[in-house]
């Protein structure tokens, strides 16, 4: 038990807890994306919208498991229905009544989902709904959009951590250095283009389009800058995808979060495939892959023969697909409506300490959602919202900031809010961003 044990070396119980740590993993912890201050914080309870660390001191949670936990931790409904749920068995070859109520519950929300096949991670959502354009379209390649995450398919990667020295005119992503470990002929069968850039994306897509499976776009991308999407972006693309039997095969794995029928829907997209993930697991490991029925064929078993086979151990394990559900079925549109509602706050408030302090910043987000940016205007593309050393040593103090008046504020990511917060938590993000702004305001105004 690590809580509350006075350290004779005079160490914090997360220090003590990382150098351990490094003994067993490559870098000290087992995710690549845990943020390090230098060190990460040690969790051992979640309560809410706060998280309780192993040296005792409380956090408003602004991470929630990178945007999963959309009612905070320990949603009572969901801990009692996944409690009487464990008694029964957590995981089995044969499927489950779970499995279905979950998938008509998305289905019923989500236009684009006539059907559905549930997996483990948004990676394997994000990999299944590629393989899926490709088996489908009979075309080898994709187009993505640089800075933006889809997790660790190498495929869905090519691109996410470009840099100013990887900016040249329109492009295919290189395998090295950049891409250690990604086959030099994968990223041969990514176009890369920039979000929102509607003419050289119009002219990329059209020269590859004989060979194009799918764009695969997140219409919020959160990485690359929590960009909101120009409409006639979005209609240019539908429109080429069209003309040329494209998939738009949108990401949604964060973005779900954005309303009751999901992000898609609120941008006017109809994605011929959708990943999904994160809110619809209640907190337990998911994703899914859902679509246009005859796109979704490729997953048939019918005559033995999958186009595409798909399985998986755990998938559609009964526990997330219950966990899931209770979370979900929770989310009516009030609740959507109650977080957009706090969401406006927090941006509102954000905005007013800017204009306030007449500071270099601005926040971009919508919903539950959002990101500031040490921008005077928020950022239309990921080259917009990339930060350079001394930004990224700015938004460090201010992530540092948060965490001394008790808020875990995510660094380089979206932060979101949750249904276990309260006014006076908001009040609590606006004020300490004054705060922030009016002590820098002399480097900084
Ligand atoms: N796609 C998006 C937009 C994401 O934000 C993420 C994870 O953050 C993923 C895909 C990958 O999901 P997972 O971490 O569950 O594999």
């Amino acid at each position: 038990d690590v809580r509350g044990a006075a350290d004779p070396g005079g160490l914090s119980q997360s220090q003590r807890l990382y150098r351990r740590g490094w003994r067993v993993f490559p870098d000290g912890t087992t995710r690549v994306t845990v943020e390090r201050q230098p060190e990460p914080i040690y969790i051992v309870r979640g309560e809410g919208a706060h998280l309780i660390d192993a040296d005792g001191r409380r956090f408003l949670d602004l991470n929630n498991n990178f945007t999963t936990l959309i009612h905070g931790h320990g949603f009572a409904p969901m801990v009692e229905a996944v409690a009487t749920a464990l008694s029964n068995g957590t995981c089995f070859a044969n499927p489950t009544e779970s499995e279905i109520a979950l998938a008509e519950l998305i289905a019923g929300r989500i236009p684009s989902v006539e059907r559905i096949r549930f997996v483990n991670s948004g990676t394997e959502a994000v990999m299944f709904a590629i393989k899926a354009a490709r088996a489908f379209t009979g075309r080898p390649a994709i187009a993505r959009f640089e800075g933006a995450y889809h997790g660790a398919y190498d495929w869905a990667e090519a691109g996410q951590a470009n840099g100013p020295a990887q900016w040249g005119v329109a492009q295919m992503p290189r395998a090295a250095p950049t891409y250690r470990g990604m086959p030099q002929c994968v990223a041969d069968n990514v176009v890369l283009c920039r979000f929102n850039d509607l003419a050289e994306t119009e002219r990329q897509l059209s020269a590859a389009a004989g060979r194009l499976a799918c764009v695969l776009i997140d219409p919020m991308p959160s990485r690359a800058g929590l960009l909101h999407p120009d409409e006639r972006f979005l209609g240019m693309l539908a429109g080429l995808a069209d003309k040329h039997g494209i998939l738009i095969v949108a990401d949604e794995v964060l973005n779900l979060r954005q309303g009751y029928h999901g992000a898609c829907a609120r941008y006017g997209m109809t994605p011929d495939v959708i990943a999904m993930g994160k809110i619809i697991g209640g907190g337990f490991a998911i994703g899914a892959v859902g679509g246009r029925a005859d796109v979704m064929r490729v997953f048939s078993a019918n005559g033995g023969k999958p186009a595409l086979p798909q399985g998986g151990t755990f998938s559609a394990n009964p526990i997330s697909m219950i966990a899931g559900r209770v979370a979900m079925e929770a989310m009516t549109r009030d609740q959507f409506d109650r977080l957009e509602t706090m969401g406006d706050a927090v941006r509102q408030g954000l905005h007013g300490a800017i204009a306030h302090h007449r500071a270099r910043f601005s926040v971009s987000g919508v919903a539950s959602l959002f990101r500031i940016h040490p921008r005077p205007r928020i950022p239309t593309d990921y080259r917009q919202a990339y930060l350079g050393e001394a930004d990224k040593a700015l938004m460090e103090r201010l992530n540092r900031h948060f965490l001394q008046a008790g808020i875990i504020l995510p660094k380089g990511a979206a932060a979101c809010l949750s249904t276990a917060m309260t006014p006076e938590d908001i009040a609590h993000i606006i004020e300490t961003f004054a705060a922030f702004l009016a002590a820098s305001a002399c480097t900084h105004g």
